[in-house]
């Protein structure tokens, strides 16, 4: 048997997966199988009030997942699928209560990654994945990144470093189009291009829910900077994530995350960066160098934001 046979044998047995998209590295469980969904809650102490995303292989399992959908769904699918993007739709009485907090809709994606696409199909289920991290921590971007930080899992699936590096954009329809409930690298603009953005409806919380202001955490403290206070940080024991390179000096360990400034790269790698500094004992402070919130950068300031929320008044 190959791995994925093994690995989607232990799906269809009701056991936990973990497996690469191209997003993050995701925690796997048949998502119809409300027990399966549940040890997936259990292992990463996930609170139950936050949904998963479920993957799917083929569009016709849109049919199955959901119970209405108009043309907007397959004009987004069709440009954007398989990718970094998850629609949030009204969900069908087979998506366990489980899986979407309660919510009477259904977050739902088509990740580009040839190893999940062929687990997906062959457990013959849709698959509900969160990212395979403890809750509130760094995502993994590497199988090893799951190995070492959350035990209990399954089955690991190595399909190497991911390709994009931070969770998908999300977003919402309404009466005047779409909305974003969390952003990705499929950004806005992009987004407009098929269809208008909606401006007019607030973003209701409930709508929401899992928005934390505090997530994609280090267990060490760490904070951002840019030219007009980087000054002030003590660098004797702190690791810089750096993107331009104009904040290296005097860091006692430097991870550039791009060579040609490309915000894509910051994306890739910026996971990957935050796990190096947190394992390596001679850091104390984590450094991340803030971006234009422009394009790619809105995703990646909020992930960093995010990172940095509780350690802002922390001191070390
Ligand atoms: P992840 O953190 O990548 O597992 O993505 C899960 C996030 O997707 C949750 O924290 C929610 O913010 C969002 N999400 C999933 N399902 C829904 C839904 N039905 N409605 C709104 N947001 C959702
Ligand atoms: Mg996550």
């Amino acid at each position: 048997m190959s791995n994925v046979e093994v690995a989607a044998k232990y799906i269809k047995e009701g056991k936990l997966v973990a497996f690469p998209t191209e997003t993050v590295y995701g925690l796997g469980a048949n998502a119809l199988n409300p027990q399966a969904v549940a040890r997936i809650f259990e292992v990463k102490e996930r609170p139950s009030f936050d949904p998963l995303i479920v993957h799917i292989a083929d569009l016709k399992e849109l049919d199955q997942l959901t119970a209405h959908h108009d043309e907007r769904v397959f004009i987004i699918a069709k440009h954007f699928w398989p990718g970094p993007l998850t629609m949030v739709l009204p969900k069908s009485d087979i998506v366990p209560d489980i899986v979407t907090s309660g919510l009477p809709t259904v977050g739902i994606r088509m990740p580009n990654n040839e190893v999940a696409l062929d687990l997906i199909s062959k457990s013959g289920c849709p698959i509900a994945a969160p990212s395979a991290n403890k809750f509130g921590s760094i995502s993994p971007t590497l199988a090893s990144h799951v190995k070492e930080k959350l035990a209990k899992v399954d089955y690991i699936l190595d399909g190497g470093k991911t390709s994009v590096g931070i969770e998908s954009t999300i977003i919402k329809f309404t009466k005047y189009g779409f909305q974003i409930l969390r952003n990705g690298i499929i950004t806005k603009e992009e987004l407009e291009k098929y269809l208008p953005h909606d401006d007019k409806t607030p973003i209701e919380e409930a709508s929401a829910p899992g928005m934390m202001k505090s997530h994609y955490s280090p267990q060490k403290k760490l904070l951002l900077a840019d030219n007009s206070n980087i000054l002030n940080i003590d660098k004797s024991k702190a690791g810089l994530i750096s993107f331009t390179g104009n904040l290296e000096s005097a860091f006692s360990k430097v991870i550039r995350v791009s060579e040609k400034q490309d915000l894509k790269d910051y994306a890739v790698n910026m996971f990957e960066a935050m796990h190096n500094l947190e394992d390596d004992d001679s850091i104390d402070l984590i450094i991340a160098e803030a971006v234009a919130e422009e394009g790619i950068g809105v995703a990646i300031m909020d992930r960093l934001r995010k990172a940095e929320y509780n350690w802002r008044n922390v001191k070390v």
